[in-house]
């Protein structure tokens, strides 16, 4: 699943692209899952709701993506597990995952226009559209916790001592900490000999400062590299990020630690996989 740093590549991508460009039409053949228009709009149809409305700036929110439209209004998308937005010709083949098609408004007569795709092939992500002053009541976005690379190690502290919880699940939950996934949870937690199920009230605060450090450091390398392509993060571009080179523990399993020789090892904890070393990250 994209987390901060493909997602930020993403917004990086689109907003080299669409900012004060007016949307044309909008086809889709989604799922009507995907698509979620505000009720107080009379208007059904994601084309009826943003159809000659401009972009105007482009933002991330933790691991969601907030298109700003003129009249106050957000098209707001969440990648899920493989979404991705990919700006190609308007003459490309359809490709059977490409599930919407945006067609822009040419800015003169020699222009053909800007067309972009919603491509997704799990089929979990999400495009929805809000009134911006009923956005940040939205399940998903009302209770987003702080992000990661603006929080000072400080209230990264005080945050993990409010109360006790096993720190690896604690880094996924959105409501934490914003924008982290298995990837940079499972790395931050390796790099800092965390075991994965410890509790977060019992970590001393040079630990957690330490942290703190590892996650902000994993996250800007990762932006560097244009995020971390597991499965099929791309940017806008289509072309893959390449931080997964740089992974010590996420995917590794049965493959020797960095530091100590042994086994890296998965294991369930919470409803996801950890991936760490037990003899570098031990419970004590
Ligand atoms: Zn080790």
């Amino acid at each position: 699943m994209p987390e901060l740093p493909e997602v930020e590549t993403v917004v990086r991508g689109l907003r080299k692209i669409i900012p004060g460009r007016v949307f044309e039409a909008v086809k889709t053949n989604a799922p009507a899952a995907s698509i979620v228009i505000s009720p107080s709009f009379k208007r059904k149809t994601l084309n009826s709701v943003i159809k000659g409305r401009k972009v105007l700036s482009i933002d991330r929110r933790g691991k969601n993506i907030l298109i700003n439209l003129a009249g106050d209004v957000t098209l707001w998308v969440h990648l899920k597990m493989t979404g991705k937005f990919l700006y190609v010709d308007r003459t490309q083949p359809k490709h059977k995952h490409d599930l919407v098609f945006f067609d822009f408004t040419p800015h003169t007569k020699d222009d053909n226009g800007l067309h972009l795709r919603f491509n997704d092939y799990r089929r979990f992500g999400r495009l929805r559209v809000f009134p911006n002053d009923e956005l940040w009541q939205q399940p998903g976005l009302a209770n987003l916790g702080p992000e990661p690379l603006d929080l000072t190690a400080n209230d990264f502290v005080e945050l993990c001592k409010r109360r006790a919880r096993m720190i690896k699940p604690a880094l996924l939950d959105q409501n934490f900490i914003a924008g982290l996934g298995n990837i940079y949870a499972d790395e931050s937690l390796y790099v800092s000999k965390i075991h994965p199920r410890r509790l977060t009230d019992t970590l001393s605060r040079r630990k957690l400062t330490e942290l703190h450090g590892h996650i902000q450091r994993l996250l800007r390398a990762s932006i560097e590299h244009m995020g971390t392509t597991v499965v099929s993060h791309a940017g806008v571009d289509g072309r893959s990020g390449s931080f997964q080179n740089f992974l010590k523990v996420y995917g590794s399993e049965d493959q020797p630690c960095d530091h100590c020789g042994g086994n890296i090892i998965r294991e369930k904890i919470g409803s996801r996989s950890a991936h760490y070393c037990p003899r570098c990250q031990r419970l004590r």
